[in-house]
């Protein structure tokens, strides 16, 4: 069982500076769950929490780019000259789904560059875990063997239900707190408010403890609330708020924007004429609640993502208008709290704040790809 994990041992281990690769016709197994771990169990590209099984290694910069087209990445992205394509410094974990159609998720430029910086932030980490495996006590190996194990195939699918567990069991009694596991689950919203934004892409995922699990039964048991009703217009929120954030990181562009034309000119700035938000991804990976009364309360907390796309315009003093592109990409941390005032009967909650605690990254971009004359204003009545 340790067998292809071991090949790759003896390939890396015969580099003794201990330079940890993707290997093209090897085993990856290892580095795959040293990703895996490095970039928190989750898809890089769509951020989706996702089980060992359902992850791939992806090369940021793929492997098959031509010379040409890799020398003007490697510039534009300050990579140096020996950069190695199949180095953790250019490998992220992606979901099936995203690996086979990155093309389509990807915002842009702005978006590898912070890939790019992520994974060089975790090389070390990914290495490390590769080449501490050739050490690990074999309890360590084995386990870990037990987790990347293909549960799809039906005999060691009976093998890991009949062993496992009993190595929970033995697990729980070191520490009870110990064996607790988490619990994905996909919301569906039901959204009830229409505030003109189009979303391409949503997705809402609960990422549940034991506290959490409980929570989230007392929510819709007592509260008589669907986790994706109570959840429905806090995403709306949320995506109105993170709008008006990117409107206004466009319109007076600093050192977070991307600049591919002159962001004023004869004193006269840039202004987003649109700006629809294309994706959406919510991770809520805490939910308590508290009960005061007959006031039930929830707080919700966790990360999200949004991404925009839409037109900047400029009103020149010569009295044209010239449309550009814009997009946005940003990632934060946040709190959502629901109340319901039990006596006035279940459903929708009767409150809702939505407070955006934190910003991971802001990046945004304009370009003048295909500037577009809009009008000549004139004066009609004159
Ligand atoms: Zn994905």
């Amino acid at each position: 069982m340790i067998g292809p994990a071991a090949r790759q041992l003896s390939h890396t281990s015969t580099t003794t500076s201990a330079t940890v690769r993707y290997l093209p016709s090897g085993d990856n197994t290892v580095l795959r769950d040293a990703l895996y771990e490095a970039w928190g169990r989750r898809c890089h590209v769509c951020l989706r929490p996702k089980a060992f099984q359902e992850i791939q290694i992806d090369h940021l910069i793929a492997h098959t780019t031509a010379a040409a087209d890799l020398q003007r990445l490697k510039q534009q992205h300050g990579l140096p000259d020996d950069f190695d394509l199949h180095a953790p410094a250019n490998l992220a974990p992606a979901c099936g789904d995203c690996n086979g159609q990155k093309g389509i998720h990807v915002l842009g430029p702005g978006l590898l560059d912070i890939r790019l910086r992520k994974a060089a932030t975790r090389e070390s980490e990914v290495s490390a875990a590769v080449q501490s495996f050739a050490t690990t006590h074999a309890v360590g190996r084995s386990l870990r063997v037990l987790r990347t194990l293909d549960l799809s195939d039906p005999a060691a699918r009976a093998a890991f239900e009949q062993h496992a567990p009993a190595v929970v069991q033995e697990l729980a009694l070191l520490d009870e707190s110990k064996a607790d596991y988490l619990v994905t689950r996909s919301l569906d919203l039901i959204r009830s408010v229409n505030v003109d934004l189009s979303y391409a892409d949503l997705a809402v995922d609960l990422i549940l403890d034991a506290r959490g699990r409980t929570s989230a039964a007392i929510i819709e048991e007592i509260g008589g609330c669907p986790l994706a009703t109570a959840l429905g217009p806090a995403v709306d929120g949320l995506a109105v708020q993170v709008r008006s954030h990117a409107r206004a990181g466009l319109e007076a562009p600093d050192v977070e924007v991307v600049c591919f034309i002159a962001p004023v000119v004869d004193g006269v700035a840039l202004s987003v004429a649109h700006l629809n938000c294309i994706d959406l991804r919510l991770t809520i990976e805490t939910v308590n609640v508290e009960r005061d009364g007959a006031t039930l309360c929830a707080n919700f907390g966790g990360r999200f993502r949004c991404g925009f796309r839409g037109s900047v315009v400029r009103s020149t003093l010569s009295g044209h208008s010239e449309e550009w592109n814009g997009e946005v990409g940003t990632a934060g941390q946040l709190r959502i709290n629901c109340g319901w005032d039990l006596t006035a009967g279940l459903g929708s909650p009767q409150t809702l704040t939505i407070e955006i605690t934190g910003w991971d990254h802001f990046k945004a971009l304009v370009w003048a790809a295909r500037p577009k004359l809009l009008s000549t204003h004139k004066n009609w009545n004159g």
